[in-house]
């Protein structure tokens, strides 16, 4: 993981890897956990998403540089779907 204090940006971190989270985030982490379940992806299939976010190249900061979404909000929606196409949408 790239260093992200003072004024380095780390590129390939979620935010939940983060070390200075923020008020925000707990508030992204707190809606992502009461999040209906029958709106969120499975475990396996939002690990799966995410895992691939964290090697793309629009990844920064937690957030996709292609839809401006921070990605563990837009992964964990189960009928979300990559802007380019990397991992789909959950459709059953
Ligand atoms: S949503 Fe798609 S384009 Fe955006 S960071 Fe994740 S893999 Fe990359």
């Amino acid at each position: 993981m790239e260093q992200n204090g003072m004024g380095r940006i780390c590129k390939k971190c979620l935010l939940r890897d983060m070390n200075d989270k923020d008020v925000y985030f707990k508030n992204l982490g707190d809606y992502i956990e009461n999040l209906d379940a029958d709106k969120k992806a499975e475990e396996d299939i939002y690990e799966e998403r995410l895992g691939l976010c964290k090697e793309c190249e629009s990844l920064m900061q937690g957030m996709c540089r292609h839809c401006g979404c921070y990605v563990e909000l837009r992964a964990v929606l189960k009928h979300q779907s990559c802007p380019l196409d990397k991992w789909k949408a959950v459709t059953i």
